[in-house]
Parts: C-alpha cells; structure tokens; sequence
C-alpha cells in the first residue's frame, strides 16, 4: 500500500488555486478532500499495518475540530451532483469514507459522525459482511438509515491488476451487484483494492456502470480529473486535528 503523503504536489495546488478563483458557479465544481479511514480503534499489538488504526478519542478531536473550522460532511453522491449541475456543496465540503467494513466503522464512526449530523462513505468489502471483525447487514443498514452512502470496495479485496478478466468482473460487477441487492442503495461509486488500478480495471469499472471511482493518491477529488481516478487522503494513526486542518486548508 503507498503510504499517505501529506503534501500535495505544487501543480495540484495551482490547480486548485485557479479553480477556486474562477468565476461564480465554480462552486458547484469545487475539489474536494475525500478522507480515507480504516479500523478505528486501538491497533492491536503486533499489527502489520499499525498506520490504519485511529483511536476514537482522535476520532471524535479530528470530527470536532472539522466541525469548529467550518467544514461539513457530505456524501460522494452528493459531491458528484454538485460536480454536474446539482445542488451547491457547502463551502466546506468533506468526504469521510471508511474502508473494508469493520464492525468498528458501525460502532464508534457511527456514533461519531451521528453527532454532527454527517454522513460517511462506506467502501465495503462484499466477503466481510458478516465475517468475523466484519461490520454484519444490521450494522450496514443502520448506517443507510444515519444517512450513509455504501459503496462497492470488490468482493474479496484483490489487488485487482492482477487477476484474471473473469475474476475481474466477478470482483467489480459482482460487488456491485450484491450491495444493491442486499441493502436497495445505488453503489455508484468503487474504491480500488490497496488503491491499485491499472487502465484494464478502470474499464471494467465503468462497464460495471459505476459513476467514479476513488484511489489512494493523495490529492483532492476534482471534477476535472477522471473520474475513475478520484484522489483520496489517507488518515494515518496519530494524525493530529491541527495537522489534518492544515492539510485541507493547503488543498482547498
Ligand atoms: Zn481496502
């Protein structure tokens, strides 16, 4: 997995400099940060990837902390309508999306966002549901219910450039399938395995009828990029809220 970079390059900041000083309805197309979380919790000792465990407490600073600064929580979809037309995006927008679909996600994100009234993005992992550490299809309908958007992450998370065309489809299409069969919700959006794609698995993307998908570059999601090639920011451990602040102020 690439680690989070905390910088984003100097073209991407110009970038979004001259967009965000383009003329009135460049509001409606702005960038936006789409924050990537994984377990939330206290890493257990010994893990291989300690990085991708926030404590709730940091959590619940890093929520408050958005909170106090003006930001909002939306959805994908809802940054997506905004992108195209739709209705405006706060000034702040966010995306908070949470990866694989821990039990950890429902219990303590859950809550967590609840309290701001925010939705989250949840990219989930097919085989997990129900699986042990899993989040189980109560959890996940309680957070449709919050206000959460579910969105497709594969079946059984391979890195996805490296299996075969019929597994291909079988992990993108058939994710897709099967959170819209189980839970009625869109799934419009995917999020790439370990952020690994390749042009052979953005085509099977699309042809699986998603609108977009995210990876794990660390850059701002922009309308004006591709859109099977969202920019994401990794959260890491430890990631205080002032240092998280000033990332999406360098970005936005
Ligand atoms: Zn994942």
């Amino acid at each position: 997995m690439a680690r989070p970079r905390f910088r984003l390059p100097a073209a991407l900041l110009a970038a979004l400099a001259a967009s965000g000083s383009s003329a009135a309805g460049a509001a409606g197309a702005q960038p936006v940060a789409i924050l990537a979380y994984h377990h939330i919790g206290v890493a257990p000792h010994g893990t291989a990837r300690p990085l991708l465990w926030v404590r709730p407490a940091l959590l619940r600073r890093q929520l408050a902390a958005l909170d106090r600064a003006g930001y909002a929580a939306v959805t994908l979809q809802r940054a997506w309508r905004a992108w195209h037309g739709g209705e405006m995006l706060p000034t702040h927008a966010v995306v908070l999306s949470f990866d694989d679909g821990y039990s950890s996600q429902a219990r303590i994100a859950g809550p967590a966002l609840r309290a701001h009234r925010w939705p989250g993005v949840l990219n989930l992992q097919v085989a997990r549901l129900g699986a042990p550490g899993g989040l189980t299809r109560a959890q996940v309908r309680r957070l449709i219910r919050a206000g959460w958007e579910i969105d497709a992450h594969s079946v059984t998370h391979p890195d996805l450039t490296r299996v075969s065309a019929q597994r291909l489809d079988a992990e993108v299409a058939g994710s897709r399938r099967a959170i819209r069969r189980s839970f009625g919700v869109p799934a419009d959006f995917f999020a790439y395995p370990y952020g690994r794609e390749d042009a052979r698995v953005r085509a099977a993307v699309r042809r699986a009828g998603f609108l977009g998908a995210t990876t794990i570059h660390a850059a701002f999601a922009s309308p004006r990029t591709d859109p099977f090639a969202l920019g994401r920011v990794l959260v890491p451990a430890g990631r205080s809220p002032a240092a998280l602040l000033q990332m999406l102020r360098s970005g936005g």
